[in-house]
């Protein structure tokens, strides 16, 4: 049962060096200078390679039901995917919609991931409707169900939506706890205003998504959370799927201050843009239709947002995957942005695309890893069972070719959607070999993993906080 990761590179958040990893089961045993190891055993040869912590992408939402329909990958599917490309542990969401019990929601969710998963997965909790009773549960969920983090909406008004009533209330309740609060940070009441003036002008393509949602609005907001979360006594806040600069200088000077506040962006922020993909010809342009919208190529938000990736203002990338097919789905909103569901999938991309940051220049070998595996570990309680490569931790690892190429397209890729958001990309870079719990599920492009394979993992408290 024990395995030798032979002649690579490990990165670990300190820096890159040579060393071999031992395996014993499910778990790493040790770290050997090149060489040093045990003989006779089973060794993966990973000369020429990184051995880097398997992915974890802190953000997805497989099945999740929005708009009337559901989004396309399921938890089958979708960690499929997630694990070609090299991500080895979830965190998708239970969602509460207003009126619903949130255990109960909670096994709803756990009934469609259990024995579903190719890779390990845990939970967030959204809470949709903030009551008395939510509250109560949300000690319930961190105590007993190994559940840390709580995703509250300025936004969608009438679906998932929280007055600022209601997210003091909860940031109040997560300081006692010692949970997290993730915020989704629009205006979604002024949103909402800009879009219906929008429809009555005859607005209907895919570009008018981005263009009733402006940077202001998600500055506003996640300015608004910070202050909130001040009044609730420093309540831990975490800034989901950043997209505008103006938004991150809330963060920066929230930060600056030494407020506990973090945020996360995604690969779609740091790549796309409002007029080459949202504002595509036609109906094109829904494929990108996602929230936060994708920003004007014209201000400085992918700069910004990549040197705030180095400097730790943004401390995690994650994909926000949520997939949905242009036929029956996107299509929907054919005469009407408004009803285009909201999504991008790009699970299975998310490490190479980060990769090619570090080619380009924009981060070091260290932070890739950090802001793609070690940093969500410590932020949502997985560290040091997931996260870093060390003894005793989970042998969740990848074997990364920096001397491959990987492209980017529907033919080839792995999620259930019938278009890419990255058609025709080619980034440098490639996953090798990846290992869950000591197991190789996938290797030059053999899969080899199975569904049911992952199991749910209980999550701690944030290791960001003291
Ligand atoms: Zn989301």
């Amino acid at each position: 049962m024990s395995k030798l990761i032979k002649g690579g590179t490990v990165i670990s958040p300190t820096g890159p060096g040579p060393a071999d990893v031992l395996i014993n089961g499910e778990t790493i045993a040790a770290l050997y200078a090149p060489g040093r190891g045990p003989e006779d055993i089973e060794t993966i040869d990973a000369t020429g390679k990184y051995v880097i912590p398997g992915g974890i992408d802190a953000h997805t939402h497989m099945q999740l039901p929005f708009g009337g329909t559901e989004a396309s990958d399921t938890f089958d599917t979708g960690t499929r995917a997630a694990a070609i490309g090299g991500t080895t542990t979830i965190i998708d969401f239970a969602v509460q919609r207003t009126g619903e019990v949130v255990q109960d929601s909670l096994a709803a969710w756990h009934a469609k991931a259990a024995g579903n998963c190719h890779i390990d997965y845990a939970f967030h909790q959204i809470l949709g409707g903030i009551d008395d009773e939510s509250l109560k549960a949300m000690d319930q969920l961190v105590n007993d169900e190994g559940i840390s983090s709580f995703k509250l909406f300025m936004a969608y008004p009438g679906v998932f939506y929280s007055d600022d009533g209601q997210i003091l209330r909860a940031m109040q309740k997560a300081r006692t706890n010692g949970s997290m609060i993730m915020m989704h940070a629009e205006n979604g009441p002024a949103i909402d205003v800009l879009v219906k003036q929008a429809l009555e002008r005859g607005e209907t393509d895919p570009i008018f998504h981005g263009l009733t949602r402006p940077q202001e609005l998600e500055a506003e907001a996640t300015s608004r959370a910070i202050w909130l979360a001040a009044v609730a006594a420093d309540c831990p806040l975490y800034i989901v799927h950043l997209s505008a600069s103006k938004a991150l200088e809330q963060v920066k000077a929230a930060r600056d201050l030494g407020r506990n506040v973090f945020a996360e962006t995604c690969p779609q922020y740091l790549y796309l843009t409002l007029e080459d993909q949202l504002g595509a010809p036609g109906f094109e342009g829904a494929k990108w239709v996602c929230s936060t919208p994708l920003r004007s190529k014209h201000e400085s938000h992918r700069a910004d947002l990549w040197q705030g990736l180095r400097t730790n203002d943004l401390s995690v990338v994650s994909t926000d995957h949520c997939p949905f097919c242009m036929k029956d789905q996107k299509e929907m909103g054919l005469g009407d942005f408004s009803k285009i569901p909201n999504g991008i999938g790009s699970v299975e991309h998310r490490v190479d695309l980060l990769y090619q940051g570090v080619v380009d220049g924009k981060l070091s070998l260290a932070r890739w890893v950090e802001t793609i595996a070690t940093t969500p570990a410590r932020m949502f309680g997985l560290y040091p069972k997931k996260g870093v490569i060390a003894p005793g931790s989970d042998a969740d690892i990848v074997l990364y070719d920096p001397n491959g190429r990987t492209r980017i397209g529907v033919a080839t890729h792995h999620m259930n959607m019938d278009y890419s958001a990255w058609e025709g990309w080619e980034v440098a870079g490639r996953v090798d070999t990846v290992l869950s719990r000591g197991e190789v599920i996938s290797a030059g492009g053999e899969y080899s993993g199975h569904a049911g394979h992952g199991r749910f993992v209980r999550r701690g408290l944030s290791d960001y906080l003291i």
